[in-house]
């Protein structure tokens, strides 16, 4: 199977029995098993030791029944139009569930940003806008940022799109610079929000974060803002984890020590010589696991292994299927990525709404009304997930595609 493959396949199956439980019938499935557009472009840029190489980039549009799409643009050499394609599908599952006015897009380059320098970057992501500019814009379709693309990558694509629009567009895209109009907090979003459904789970299992033992596994832009969230509380984050390998320690790592020595793609164990492997990383004792990098990371082949009470998705995708029929047998609490990473097209939404209104709120109403967005959304899937003793991801895809079909439906799609 493509590495990708499962991502689909797993999400069309759930998808299809959310939509099952909700009664919508076979004809909603045909609409939304699959992206309702899917771009594939090839773009040439010049690099610095003056060659040219062309570049395949993708961006998948899964359903603007509600609103236009939304999602962000990863760039990654493990990037293919599987990944794209369910990333999209979970963005509007992720837009679902906080109640924001859109459907799921996201957008991924086949590249590896480590290898290029800041110039190559820069080419690669205005030329990428010019060949998506047809299907986005700040009515059809906002990117953002994800794996490996941060607020000046978005400056750059914001400022291309102005550029043929014609017109200062701040709400073409979300993450940019506060300058450029982005939105005050924005850049720790995902991790708050990943901070207040850890909370909302310690809570139901009789727990609180300041007497937990955390296992983190990435060390990027969620998992690194994570861990310091996490540390500040009070808890002990006794693991972290990048692409080299693991750190541990039982009595708890200094995570300003390490923040201050991570590098800007979140690398750091590569600096200590007494490490342990992502595999040994998940076996490890610890109240709560948060798999923070990527997906496929919880199989059927270490679910057994692992010994936390609860595990929070902040990455997308970490847990296969499989593994979540496991963890959820175990009695382990698993809340899924598309309600656990909210967090980060939430505060975009607010972002694009400060962008077309032009006035811009504080820090403390920003996370106010996400913390408000996420409670709210984690009680109703928790409640769900009881009521009717299905696991929180079928729960959460239930809240999450039912705006989506009624949308589709009122508008005659099926
Ligand atoms: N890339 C983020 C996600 O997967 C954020 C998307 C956005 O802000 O639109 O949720």
């Amino acid at each position: 199977m493509a590495e990708h493959e499962n991502l689909v396949k797993s999400s069309q199956i759930i998808i299809k029995d959310a939509l099952d439980k909700l009664g919508f019938d076979e004809g909603m499935y045909e609409l939304v098993k699959e992206p309702m557009r899917l771009l594939t472009v090839r773009i040439p840029v010049r690099m610095d030791d003056g060659t040219v190489k062309t570049f395949t980039g993708y961006r998948a549009q899964h359903n603007d029944a509600v609103g236009p799409t939304k999602g962000g643009v990863r760039f990654h050499p493990d990037v293919d139009e599987d990944e794209v394609k369910a990333l999209s599908m979970w963005m509007t599952l992720k837009c679902g569930i906080v109640d924001l006015p859109y459907g799921g897009g996201k957008g991924g380059i086949v590249c590896d940003p480590r290898q290029m320098s800041i110039h190559e970057v820069e080419r690669l992501s205005r030329g990428y806008v010019r060949a998506i500019s047809q299907i986005v814009g700040p009515t059809k379709d906002i990117p953002a940022p994800d794996v490996f693309t941060n607020s000046q990558i978005m400056a750059w694509m914001m400022d291309e799109y102005s550029k043929m629009d014609e017109f200062n567009s701040p709400g073409f895209i979300t993450g940019k610079p506060i300058v450029l109009g982005g939105s005050q907090g924005r850049d720790r979003s995902t991790a708050l929000g990943v901070v207040i459904a850890i909370e909302e789970a310690a809570k139901r299992r009789g727990k609180t974060i300041k007497d937990s033992r955390v296992v983190i596994q990435g060390f990027g832009n969620a998992g690194s803002f994570l861990a310091k969230f996490l540390y500040d509380a009070g808890a002990k984050v006794i693991a972290i984890s990048d692409a080299h390998g693991a750190l541990h320690d039982p009595n708890g790592l200094d995570i300003d020590y390490l923040l201050d020595r991570r590098d800007s793609f979140g690398t750091v164990t590569n600096l200590f010589e007494d490490t342990i492997t992502n595999k040994e990383l998940f076996e490890l004792d610890c109240d709560i696991l948060v798999p923070a990098a990527i997906s496929n990371q919880i199989t059927e082949d270490n679910a057994y292994d692992i010994k936390a009470e609860i595990v929070v998705e902040a990455a997308n995708g970490p847990t296969t299927m499989e593994a979540t029929k496991i963890l959820t047998e175990r009695g382990i609490l698993l809340v899924p990525d598309v309600l656990a990473s909210a967090g980060g097209v939430t505060v975009s939404y607010f972002e694009w709404v400060q962008n077309n209104q032009g006035y811009y709120w504080t820090e403390e109403e920003v996370n106010e009304k996400l913390r408000e967005k996420l409670v709210r959304a984690f009680d109703n899937i928790y409640s769900l997930a009881q009521t009717r003793n299905i696991d929180m991801r079928l729960a959460a895809y239930i809240v999450g595609i039912k705006r989506t079909a009624e949308a589709a439906r009122y508008r005659g799609w099926a």
